[in-house]
């Protein structure tokens, strides 16, 4: 059986093709800066070359397209045709309080998914967008939306609930969520098997460091707490998002500004967070340049989101009275080497310290702590592609 997983994300798209006999990956890749100046495909064939497609892509219609041309090409294609593909699985961000599982996708899933959108206004709608785009190009191969916010259904009522009158909680469902479960529950599981430990016997915080980002708190391999909220805009500073900020913000800068609803949620949700602080960037390696460059703003971005990550740190180990072990993952976590020292070194009075040697890789599964570090500090690749893929599979057997 094989499975192509495709992961939407809001200016990316990753994708992986797994031959699902034995999970390995037949052809993997990337579309960047979707809808930016400067987009590429980067596919990568195991066992042949990796290609970059130079492109304008303005949409994820256009990047599905694109990949799955580069999945037949006669050159660095893996299969003969589209009709190989057994089954698609979509990394789907909100599922509201409609799905604590992930589905097989049908109408009224999309339907669903749709009506989430005022929720995950970032998200929702490219993964609408991939699905369509396959069901457009791939008619009749079965579809599964994996939700980021199943993982965290284990929080206990007093991690998710707000401090607003019960009803919002009955009526709307107003509640934490919390998203990147699939990443979140991939790298905790994996760090306990590279530990030799017993998942249930662990206490770990996972950073998933991306352009949008979230921390979450895992005791005896659940779930306790997660920084991302109602939406994905809660929590940390993130690319284009401002985390937490005073809600009270929100009205008087509507009042100041004779802004409408619309334009206040693109600001915080678009035009915030490090872009904002910036004004440089929302991509952190172009903020990192500005900031060695002497730009004081990308240097204050860069401070903000390391210190928002070493309070949140902070305030799990405290949530579960200790910590074994912290993660990095994502496009920041594997790849910002000074981001991970300043954070690390943020939060040594926990017993965290890492060997600068270790910690000089990007993207590489490794422990960085050094020995008999009391807590101990991984970068672990995320891997939510093969979450999907073995959901998608187990789904579309049935
Ligand atoms: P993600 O959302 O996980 O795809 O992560 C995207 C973010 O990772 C972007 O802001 C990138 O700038 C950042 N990123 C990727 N590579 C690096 C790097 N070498 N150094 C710093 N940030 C990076």
């Amino acid at each position: 059986m094989k499975v192509l997983v495709v992961n939407c994300g809001s200016s990316s798209l990753k994708y992986q093709l797994f031959e699902m006999n034995d999970e390995s990956v037949l052809a993997k890749g990337l579309v960047e800066r979707i809808g930016l100046e400067g987009s590429v495909l980067t596919h990568e064939p195991t066992d042949k070359d990796k290609v970059k497609i130079n492109a304008d892509i303005k949409n994820h219609t256009i990047a599905i397209g694109l990949v799955l041309e580069a999945l037949i090409d006669a050159n660095h294609g893996v299969i003969f045709s589209m009709a190989e593909i057994d089954a698609v699985g979509h990394r789907g961000v909100h599922g509201g309080e409609m799905f604590s599982d992930s589905v097989l996708v049908t109408a009224d899933v999309i339907k669903a998914i749709e009506q989430c959108i005022e929720m995950a206004p970032l998200h929702n709608p490219p993964n609408i967008s991939g699905i369509n785009a396959c069901t457009e190009l791939m008619p009749g191969v079965p579809q599964v939306a994996v939700f980021d916010t199943a993982f965290h259904q284990t929080m206990p009522k007093k991690a998710y609930m707000y401090a607003l009158p019960y009803e919002a909680y009955e009526k709307y469902g107003i509640r934490r969520y919390g998203f990147h479960g699939t990443s979140h529950k991939y790298v905790s599981q994996r760090v306990a098997e590279m530990m030799g430990k017993d998942y249930k016997e662990l206490k770990i915080i996972t950073c998933h460091l991306g352009n949008g980002s979230s921390l979450a708190a895992i005791m005896n391999g659940q779930c306790v707490d997660t920084s991302m909220g109602f939406t994905p805009l809660e929590g940390l500073v993130m690319g284009t998002r401002c985390g937490n900020i005073d809600p009270a913000i929100i009205p008087f800068l509507m009042k100041k500004e004779s802004m409408t609803m619309e334009e206040i949620d693109t600001y915080i949700n678009k035009k915030s967070g490090v872009l904002g602080v910036s004004g440089v960037s929302s991509d952190f390696r172009d903020i990192e340049k500005a900031a060695e460059g002497g730009n004081e703003r990308a240097q204050l971005a860069l401070d903000m989101f390391t210190y928002e990550v070493v309070k949140f740190i902070g305030s799990y180990a405290a949530a579960m009275n200790g910590v074994d072990a912290i993660v990095f993952t994502a496009g920041v976590g594997e790849n910002a080497i000074s981001m991970r020292a300043n954070i690390t070194a943020g939060v040594e009075y926990l017993g965290t310290k890492i060997d600068n040697e270790k910690n000089n890789v990007r993207g590489k599964e490794r422990e960085i702590s050094v020995d008999g570090s009391k807590v101990k500090v991984f970068i672990i690749p995320t891997n939510e592609e093969l979450v999907i893929a073995r959901d998608t599979a187990k789904i579309c057997k049935k």
